[in-house]
């Protein structure tokens, strides 16, 4: 039988297309509240984008445990091999707007979404191990340089560039972002890496530092840039469509999680930052230790329900697993959940794409949408003698590690901070294949060439600068590309 159109409130409609009028050609009566509510309803049928991560794709899937990480971490979910969790993921471009092109050459975002017994657990990757920028206080302003300009609205290289170039830790980045990896074939042949360092107590309260990584079992696929140009022509939604067409055809995207891990002693001798995000921890030094894996098998019933409306945070973490003196981190963690209450309101965790699926009590009440109960008859106040509930007391509930400073009120530099090119330089020279470095120094300079206007000069033999601390053959070729002068010689030391 068919279903009768209600209005919200269930009363049955008997006319959907036809407003209420006064006689056969007379005006519209007031007193249509159908109408008056379907015309509302649709003004309001946007919430704010994502500022960063706005298009995206999403899938439900599962993580199982494959291997003992518990004298790491003495979370629940990684207790037992075996242990299967329900999870979330949600794909994204990281620096394009909603209607952009799923193959236009940018960071991508891989966020899952744990529902574990013990809480919510954000994981949070990004298609590079590397970030632009290593604190948060200039996230603002590295975003704007890579958007549109406040007057011609129109997205600008020479900012890009002059940002860039006057912020050479986003060097290790750009080098990744240019390769044929900036334009993966599809979001379920991207790796994911956790850019951000954290931690990770085992039962007796030990910490070690850990980041994350996320390997696709399909493998890494790329589109060159005439193949990704091509595609934009063609099919601008080709990330989300081949999600779709994956999913449907029971040929469902896999990921194995594994984790690098570092002890607090090997990060004191660590001869960078260990917490600074444009570092990677050398594959060799720290090896790849293998976790479980996620399959991802179904789309989601509605996409703005969840999809749309989900909602990650890094400070969403569970027992066993915490945070690290990583300054990107420690802003994101609170960015991101305050993107979210302004997006979707103050109780955005009572969505049921957020919503925890193990017990949660705590004092919060009202607000905008407490669609959830609101705790009821129960008392929103603690310490009290009626609910019986208490804080969890545990004296090393976080890694207890040790902070040898003063606060600091100006720019404090560690040893080594500013050798932005070493790391840089043996990605050019070892890890990339030849055709690899072509593609690059032919993707650079297909954008630096519409670096524009009186401050041209300047931004591009700036950028040569530091593209010549990496390797000299490489600026050299990008300014012959680009038909302006080389960058002098100049004798390049080993660690810069
Ligand atoms: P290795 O020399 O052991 O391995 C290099 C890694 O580089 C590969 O495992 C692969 O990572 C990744 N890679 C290959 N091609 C590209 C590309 N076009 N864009 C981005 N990544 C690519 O790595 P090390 O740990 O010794 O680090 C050496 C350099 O490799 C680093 O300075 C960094 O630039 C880069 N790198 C390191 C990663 C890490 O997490 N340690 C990850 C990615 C790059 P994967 O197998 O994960 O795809």
């Amino acid at each position: 039988m068919k279903k009768i159109i209600t209005t919200s409130a269930g009363k049955p409609i008997y006319e959907n297309e036809d407003s209420m009028t006064v006689g056969p050609r007379g005006p519209i009566l007031l007193q249509d509240h159908h109408l008056l509510e379907k015309l509302a309803h649709f003004n309001r049928e946007r919430i704010p984008d994502r500022v960063i991560h706005a298009k995206g794709s999403g899938a439900y899937g599962k993580f199982t445990v494959t291997h003992d990480i518990s004298k790491y971490t003495r979370a629940k979910l990684f207790e037992k091999i075996g242990t299967e969790c329900h999870v979330f993921a949600r794909f994204s471009m990281t620096n394009s707007e909603k209607g952009s092109p799923d193959t236009d050459r940018d960071i991508r975002g891989l966020n899952f979404k744990f529902y574990t017994e013990e809480g919510n657990w954000d994981l949070m990757t990004s298609s590079f191990p590397v970030s632009y920028i290593k604190d948060a206080k200039m996230l603002p302003d590295l975003i704007h340089a890579l958007r549109r300009d406040p007057q011609t609205n129109l997205k600008s290289p020479i900012s890009m560039w002059d940002y860039l170039s006057l912020n050479p830790e986003s060097l290790h980045l750009i080098m990744m972002l240019f390769t044929d990896r900036g334009t993966p074939y599809s979001y379920r042949f991207v790796n994911g890496y956790g850019v951000n360092t954290y931690s990770m107590v085992n039962a007796q309260g030990e910490y070690v530092w850990v980041k994350f990584h996320l390997k696709a079992m399909h493998g890494v696929r790329t589109f060159s840039a005439s193949e990704a140009e091509y595609m934009r022509s063609r099919d601008l939604d080709w990330a989300q469509r081949d999600l779709v067409m994956a999913l449907r055809s029971n040929d469902y995207p896999t990921w194995k999680l594994q984790i690098q891990v570092m002890n607090e002693s090997q990060a004191k001798n660590f001869r960078w930052n260990p917490f600074d995000p444009t570092k990677v921890w050398p594959h060799n030094e720290y090896p790849l230790i293998d976790v479980g894996i996620l399959e991802f098998t179904k789309l989601p019933e509605n996409y703005f329900a969840d999809v749309e409306q989900a909602a990650f945070s890094p400070d969403n973490v569970i027992d066993g697993i915490g945070f690290s003196p990583d300054r990107l981190l420690q802003g994101m963690a609170f960015m991101y959940s305050d993107a979210n209450r302004y997006r979707l309101g103050p109780n955005y965790q009572q969505i049921p794409v957020n919503r925890p699926t193990c017990p949660v009590f705590n004092g919060q009440r009202d607000g905008v949408m407490a669609v959830n109960g609101n705790g009821g008859s129960s008392i929103n106040y603690e310490p009290n003698s009626f609910n019986g509930h208490s804080t969890h007391k545990h004296h090393d509930k976080e890694a207890q590690y040790s902070i040898d400073s003063n606060i600091l009120n100006t720019f404090h530099r560690n040893e080594n901070d500013d050798d932005h090119y070493t790391q840089p330089r043996w990605f050019y020279n070892n890890v990339l294949k030849d055709s690899e470095r072509q593609a690059l120094i032919k993707n650079i300079i297909d954008t630096m060439r519409y670096i524009g206007g009186p401050k041209r000069e300047e931004i591009i033999q700036r950028q040569l600068g530091h593209f010549y601390l990496v390797d000299k053959e490489f600026a050299h070729q990008i300014a012959d590309g680009l038909s302006v002068d080389r960058i002098p010689e100049q004798e390049v030391e080993g660690n810069v």
